[in-house]
């Protein structure tokens, strides 16, 4: 066994991890990155990513330090609105129904645009999300659900530019390098016992941070903690994901928080691999199911497919189709919203079927009751308030009235042909349930104290999100976190000299 030493160690070469790492050395540290995979797999769920932040601003000239490169033209032409900190703590209080933790939550939304600008001096490169976040309506395009901002290149553009300013920056980054164990003196955390080209080494450290993700990517974990039919979801990212670092800081007595029950998880193409494929990337997801309707086996709805802007159900609704009758659903449109749909939905690996009526629609739907569904679109249709303006850009109120089960915004009848149907099943993205740390990311021990030496950041962090997620935060707390977990980390160590 052979053995070295830097100051800080992290585990993971993700986004989190890599802010982590960067922070670090800015604050004087030697930093190494364990990466489990190898190179062409690097980047974890990060990689997996549009890229898409979400993060507090003021109106376009905030916008304006965050891309530098806005065009005039793109500013006349777009409504970017604004985001503010109260608007984004309303969405975490009420997606998490007010469980966030207060101190964590106040961090990551006080510290989002500080951060990002952080990241854009870094390298970092940041583009509108034009083709996502915004429609065009009388020649203007508006953004809505507070997410207007991508990585150039999304996630691989994301990874990329935080590894190469890693390497500019003397960071070392060994891939192939998996974290097995914590070494831990029974005061504080000195090492990583690592597996590198087959062979065991002790990696001494003066603080080693964990931001190795969340555990959707264990069968066994995830069945366990999330409960049954769930290692019957695929996993939308990374395999490598598997709670390596909550297991390990737990085995030397580190507190769990959060919603262990709880995850991330969207309507996901039926015949998606068992895991993500950088190929696709994040084109399995169906995101443009508020423009149609969700059947099930039975032909039923079972959500209210317009209850709000798809960044604030998407990460519920996985949980939704895994229960229904064999974990399957299909989101049917008509003609009249064919032209809305993300482009996910033009690729080629889709379930899809089209027809030029509803009763040959029925018997292309593989799996449903034609009878059930029939009735569920005569219901529909007749129930839609077609004396409101449809707007896509907008929470438009064109509802259904008397159905049980309602369809708040969005509602079009579906009549005109071509019809369309794609089906789905459930796609894990990752789980809520982690580590708990204070608010300098310092890990606490099960009397609430912190380990020496010990720092987490991201996924595998718990306490953050409860039952829904605001989309585009993931990679805005991965990154807020990590910057104060490398930070303290550099801090630690330096306080060991
Ligand atoms: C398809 C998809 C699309 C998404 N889109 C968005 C989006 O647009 N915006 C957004 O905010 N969020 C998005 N998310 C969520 C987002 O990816 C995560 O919240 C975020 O990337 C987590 O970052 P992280 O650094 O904590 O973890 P990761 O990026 O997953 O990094 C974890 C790293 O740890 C490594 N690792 C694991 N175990 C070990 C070990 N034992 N030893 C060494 N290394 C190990 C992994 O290989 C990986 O490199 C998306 C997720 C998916 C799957």
């Amino acid at each position: 066994m052979t053995e070295t030493t830097f100051e800080v160690v992290i585990v993971g070469a993700g986004n989190a991890a890599l802010c982590a790492a960067l922070s670090a050395e800015e604050n004087g540290a030697r930093v190494l990155l364990l990466e489990c995979a190898p190179k062409d797999l690097r980047g974890g769920n990060s990689q997996f990513t549009a890229g898409a932040f979400r993060f507090a601003y003021n109106g376009v000239d905030d916008l304006k330090s965050v891309m530098p490169d806005l065009s005039d033209r793109e500013i006349e032409t777009t409504d970017f609105g604004t985001y503010t900190e109260d608007q984004f703590f309303d969405d975490m209080f009420r997606l998490t129904q007010y469980r966030t933790d207060p101190d964590l939550c106040e961090i990551l939304v006080r510290c989002s645009f500080e951060t990002i600008i952080w990241m854009q001096k870094k390298g970092v490169r940041f583009v509108p999300s034009y083709g996502r976040q915004a429609f065009k309506v009388a020649g203007k395009f508006k953004f809505w659900g507070g997410l207007a901002v991508e990585t150039s290149g999304g996630g691989p553009g994301l990874v990329d530019s935080l590894s190469e300013c890693a390497l500019k920056r003397g960071i070392h980054i060994w891939y192939g390098a998996r974290a097995l164990e914590l070494l831990f003196d029974g005061a504080a955390v000195t090492g990583v016992r690592i597996r590198r080209e087959g062979k065991i080494q002790n990696i001494s450290a003066k603080s080693v941070v964990l931001a190795s993700g969340g555990f959707q990517a264990n069968t066994e974990m995830r069945t366990r903690y999330l409960g049954p039919s769930w290692d019957l979801a695929k996993v939308r990212g990374t395999r490598f994901n598997t709670g390596d670092g909550i297991r390990m800081a737990i085995d030397i007595g580190a507190s769990t928080a959060g919603n262990w029950s709880g995850c991330h998880a969207v309507g996901w193409e039926l015949n998606a691999p068992e895991f993500g494929d950088l190929e696709v990337g994040d084109a399995f997801q169906k995101h443009s199911y508020q423009f149609g309707i969700l059947v099930n086996a039975r032909g039923e709805r079972f959500v209210d497919e317009g209850a709000d802007f798809r960044n604030y159900t998407y990460a519920k609704y996985g949980r939704e189709v895994l229960a229904q009758p064999g974990h399957f659903a299909w989101q049917v449109f008509d003609a009249k919203v064919l032209h809305l749909l993300r482009d996910e939905y033009r690729i080629k690996q889709v379930t899809k079927v089209s027809a030029d009526t509803l009763e040959a629609l029925a018997e292309k739907l593989e799996g449903v009751d034609p009878q059930g569904f029939l009735k569920t679109v005569n219901d529909y249709n007749g129930s839609v308030r077609t004396d409101v303006i449809f707007n896509p850009n907008i929470k438009d109120a064109r509802s259904t009235q008397g159905l049980p089960l309602p369809k708040s915004n969005w509602a079009n009848i579906l009549d005109e042909p071509p019809f369309e149907a794609y089906a789905i099943t459930c796609g894990i993205t990752f789980t809520f349930g982690g580590l708990r740390i204070d608010t300098e990311a310092k890990v606490q021990n099960t009397d609430y104290e912190p380990i020496p030496g010990l720092f987490a950041a991201g996924e595998l962090v718990g306490g953050i999100f409860y039952d829904n997620y605001p989309g585009g935060t993931g990679l805005m707390n991965g990154a807020v976190f990590g910057r104060i977990a490398g930070k303290s980390a550099a801090k630690c160590a330096a306080e060991q000299f």
